[in-house]
């Protein structure tokens, strides 16, 4: 079958950044310009109204928390709910590092359940098999900017807490709730990867527990209560001015960039049908699990010969893919003491062996898709 693109493309970028700045260049320039102007850097009206706009675009009543990474959102989320030493937490091995990282270092013990093949995200019906007595919390990750299964979790963990790790998901939804709304502590990053990213690292946690908000915002800051006198050890994990000023900026263009990267899903689905890949080469398109609303932080296929092909999009069209990710938790060689093999969690390792993450920034245009479609069908001789 062929399938026609335009050669003259000559590439297609993983992320591109420029694309997005064109738009909000004037606005984020303005953003930073409020800062200089206060030279108030720590904290201030800026943190305090990018946290009023993330809770409102949460459609949540409660506490949100500027920090200063996705990894310290997870981290103030587990302190603020006394997760340490001798405490279990259960997760997926198939995430970001952080998510198991942060477990460990707050001396707990990462427990991993494997995944539900379809949409990557942790099987609720493994759950129930890894609480214990010492079960302190389980943490979901919301993958690619789909949403866990959190009715099932829910009913999986009993009352245990939920931290939701959203990091891919803002804006995503599980029967009409946003990501991050749904247990205790919801965690985003704005890494500039991540769909609202801004101009280093960033993150927020939100809760609807009002209590569990003031806690985690005095951990934010050493654990202070009146100024410089500790209740109890936090850390520096705030959020500077200038990020907060930038997702202030940025917010408002959320919803426009979801609507370009699931026009693009809806588009690569279609083109892959229309080269005949789906099937022998494809082995899956990205589920959409029903009542859902997906943000695609990533577009991830399933595929044949996964590393030869990333290595030819690369080397002979110059198109940026990625592996996310290649090594589950549960293998990672920081993680051997806990005892785990390969073959204990037999789905996250298949995935970890299949997937391949393409291009899917809102700007990404029709002619770059089927650059990167009939690219991929060459490969497979099918172009
Ligand atoms: C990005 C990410 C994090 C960490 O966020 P940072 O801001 O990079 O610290 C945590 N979990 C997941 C699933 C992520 O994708």
């Amino acid at each position: 079958m062929s399938f026609d693109f335009d050669e003259s493309i000559g590439g297609v970028p993983l992320l591109d950044l420029a694309a997005q700045w064109g738009q909000v260049e004037a606005d984020v320039r303005e953003a930073i310009e409020r800062v200089l102007s206060t030279q108030r850097y720590i904290g201030g009206p800026e943190v305090e109204g990018a946290e009023a706009d993330v809770l409102e675009y949460c459609r949540m009543d409660g506490a949100a928390i500027g920090v200063a990474s996705g990894t310290d959102a997870l981290l103030v989320a587990m302190m603020a709910l006394d997760i340490g030493p001798g405490d279990e937490v259960v997760t997926t091995p198939f995430t970001f590092f952080a998510t198991a990282g942060t477990i460990h270092r707050t001396g707990a013990k990462p427990v991993f359940v494997d995944i539900d093949p379809a949409t990557f995200n942790i099987d609720p019906a493994k759950i129930a098999d890894a609480i214990t007595d010492k079960t302190k919390a389980v943490v979901p990750v919301h993958l690619f900017g789909q949403c866990a299964e959190m009715d099932a979790i829910k009913d999986a963990v009993g009352g245990l807490p939920i931290i939701e790790d959203a990091a891919q998901a803002i804006g995503a939804e599980y029967k009409g709730a946003r990501a991050g709304a749904m247990g205790a502590a919801g965690c985003f990053s704005f890494f500039p990867s991540k769909n609202l990213g801004v101009l280093g690292d960033g993150g927020m946690v939100v809760s609807t527990d009002k209590a569990l908000g003031e806690r985690m915002r005095r951990l934010r800051n050493h654990g202070q209560g009146a100024q410089y006198h500790h209740e109890e050890v936090g850390g520096n994990f705030r959020l500077d001015a200038i990020h907060g000023a930038a997702v202030r900026a940025k917010l408002p263009y959320l919803d426009g960039w979801t609507e370009g990267r699931q026009r693009n899903a809806d588009r690569y689905d279609a083109m892959f049908a229309e080269a005949g890949l789906v099937g022998e080469h494809i082995l899956a398109l990205p589920a959409r699990a029903p009542e859902r609303r997906h943000i695609f932080n990533q577009y991830t296929l399933r595929v044949r010969d996964r590393d030869a092909l990333q290595a030819f999009l690369r080397d002979e069209a110059k198109i940026g893919t990625s592996v996310y990710y290649p090594v589950p938790m549960h293998l990672q060689r920081c993680f051997a003491d806990l005892g785990y093999k390969a073959g204990d969690m037999p789905e996250a390792e298949k995935a970890a062996r299949e997937v391949l993450s393409l291009p899917i920034f809102p700007e990404l245009t029709e002619a770059q898709q089927r650059y990167v479609v009939g690219w991929i069908a060459r490969f497979y001789g099918e172009g």
